[in-house]
Order: structure tokens, then C-alpha cells, then sequence
């Protein structure tokens, strides 16, 4: 995410003991409520649908998959590095039974033109059949901020969102009937290549809200959540003052039942991120879920360090009780 500057939000640093201790606060955490170390029988795990399948979600197995997208490294849009994490995501993504749909574009960008590459995942049937069920796009930027002076990882600002969104895959694969009723998109461009303007940023999504309005496909959404930058261990959500009502109440409605709301506030501002060419563009409400009061924002310590499970697996299991809730 790359919008407003926050100098006035920015709490006092951490020391680096108390990093490591709530790094291993959260390990703990983690490992108490990690729905993998349930010992269940195989087969009772493999055949029903979960009833609660909000529980499914694991903040570890969430947080290995941020792991991997950091040590792709930098990972800026036309990078062979974000070559690499795409075959990485498109791979992973079959195997958690869904269909991949690179969605290739030319981007006119302030350096040139730039090929970019947004992903399209779908669940179920064959894929000429399978574009007609979807109801809901979860989606998440999979790029990171060109830098010529730092080297950036986006461990906050890329790879949360996205290694959660995978994470997100495999347990919609639990629930068919659900993951049918999903499009997952992993946006690539999202960043600002110099700094945003109404054509510099949001590639991917302005691109692929395009193509859901021409297509006619636009119409057979409900709406939309975009996920960015959720793995801040300090969790606050700071949802954009211009959030659709119905779509902000039924996402605190659903922090609520799983004791997380004090997580979430909304913000004082609008933000400019992927949801906006969703609700502007393609006329589908969308909702970013983002958490801006981040203090490592476009700085090279946006690391692994700042990244926790446990808010992986908060915003993964809301988000899952929120759609289940919303496509009975
Ligand atoms: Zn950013």
C-alpha cells in the first residue's frame, strides 16, 4: 500500500527485546489454537465440510507462506523475482484444487510500458464452466514497492496479504459449495512505480475492474474484500472512512463473534488501494481490510520481525466467519 504519509500515528520504536518477546508470545499462541495439531482422525478431516470453517484457518501455515514470498526477495512488478513468486503462488494454488488464470496486461507506467501479471484463481467444475459461479472476489496485492536506495522486502506490505490469501485457498477447499462462490485475485502493480496518481498505481486492479465491467462479469459480484498489509503484530485495522456501511457492519459484526473487535477501528480517512477501481470502476462494493498504522511503511525494516501468525490467523478467520455469513 503506498498512500499517505502517517508521521503523526507513528508509535515509539520497539527495542529489539521486545520484539523477541512478543515474537515468542505469539509462537506460543500460535501453537495452542493451530487447527493442524488437532488430532482428529484423517479421514473425519478429509471428507466433512466444516461447520466452522473459520477455525480452518492456520496463522502459522499463513505466516510460512509470507516466508516464502519474502525470500523471493524485492519483488517489484516486471521483476524476475516476482516471476518467481508467481510461479510459486500459481503452483501452490493447483495444489490446493483451485484453477489459475494468469490475466497478462500491458501497464503504460512513468518508466514505460511494463508487462504485469494479475493471477485469477476459481474452485470447481471445468474451467471453460467455472466463471459463472463466483459471487465474492477476495484479493490482495502480490507486488512491492520499487526502491533504488533500500532493499524492500514488503513482509508487512505484499507478502502478508498474500501469503494469507493462499493460506485462504486451502481452506476453501474444505467447504466446495463455498470456494465456488469465491474469486481470488492477486494483484500485481499495485505500487506506485514513482508516486500515486490516477495513472501511476493500481495496475492490476484498475486492469482487472475493467475486464469484470466490460465482460459483463462485474454484475454477478456481491462484493469485494481486499486485503492489505494485516500481519502487523501491533494489529489495528484501520478501515477507510469510505467503506461500504453494509460491508463494514457485517465484517464488525463477525470481529465481534470471535472476540476481536477491539482489532478494528475506522479510519479517518479514505484510502487509495486496490478496493477503490473495484467500487469505482467495476461497481462492485468493496471493503479494504488494512491496517495503515504501521510504522515500518516503505522502509526497509517492513521485515519478517514485524510480520506475527497470530494476526494472520485474526484477519484469516474473520474474514472466513464473515463469508460464510454472507453466502449461506
Ligand atoms: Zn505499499
Amino acid at each position: 500500500m503506498a498512500r499517505f504519509a502517517l508521521q503523526q500515528l507513528r508509535a515509539p520504536l520497539r527495542t529489539v527485546t521486545l520484539l523477541l518477546l512478543q515474537s515468542l508470545a505469539a509462537c506460543s499462541q500460535e501453537s495452542k489454537t493451530d487447527p493442524a495439531s488437532d488430532a482428529k482422525p484423517k479421514a473425519a478431516q478429509k471428507q466433512a465440510v466444516p461447520v466452522e470453517i473459520w477455525k480452518e484457518f492456520s496463522g502459522s501455515r499463513a505466516y510460512s507462506e509470507v516466508e516464502k514470498q519474502v525470500a523471493f526477495g524485492p519483488r517489484p512488478a516486471g521483476s524476475q523475482a516476482l516471476a518467481e513468486a508467481r510461479a510459486h503462488l500459481t503452483s501452490a494454488l493447483r495444489a490446493n484444487g483451485w484453477t489459475v488464470e494468469p490475466q497478462a496486461f500491458v501497464a503504460q507506467t512513468p518508466h514505460g510500458a511494463l508487462q504485469m501479471i494479475n493471477l485469477l484463481a476459481r474452485f470447481g467444475g471445468p474451467a471453460a464452466a467455472q466463471t459463472t459461479t463466483q459471487k465474492v472476489i477476495v484479493g490482495s496485492h502480490y507486488d512491492t514497492k520499487s526502491f533504488s536506495t533500500i532493499s524492500f522486502v514488503g513482509a508487512n506490505d505484499g507478502a502478508s496479504s498474500t501469503g494469507a490469501l493462499l493460506e485462504l485457498s486451502r481452506v476453501l477447499a474444505l467447504d466446495p459449495a463455498l470456494a465456488a462462490q469465491i474469486e481470488l485475485v492477486f494483484f500485481d502493480g499495485e505500487e506506485a512505480l514513482q508516486q500515486f496518481t490516477e495513472t501511476d498505481g493500481l495496475y492490476g486492479s484498475r486492469h482487472y475492474a475493467a475486464q469484470l465491467r466490460d465482460s459483463g462479469r462485474a454484475a454477478q459480484f456481491k462484493f469485494a474484500v481486499v486485503w492489505d498489509m494485516i500481519g502487523d503484530r501491533n494489529l489495528t485495522v484501520t478501515l477507510p472512512l469510505d467503506s461500504p456501511k453494509d460491508l463494514t457492519q457485517g465484517l464488525l459484526s463477525s470481529a465481534e463473534a470471535l472476540q476481536r473487535r477491539g482489532a478494528f477501528r475506522i479510519f479517518d480517512r479514505p484510502m487509495l488501494d486496490d478496493h477503490v477501481p473495484l467500487n469505482l470502476i467495476a461497481h462492485i462494493p468493496a471493503i479494504d481490510i488494512i491496517d495503515f498504522e504501521y510504522d515500518a511503511w516503505h522502509t526497509a525494516d517492513d521485515t519478517l520481525t514485524q510480520v506475527s501468525a497470530d494476526s494472520l490467523q485474526t484477519i484469516g478467520a474473520i474474514t472466513l466467519h464473515f463469508l460464510k455469513k454472507s453466502l449461506p
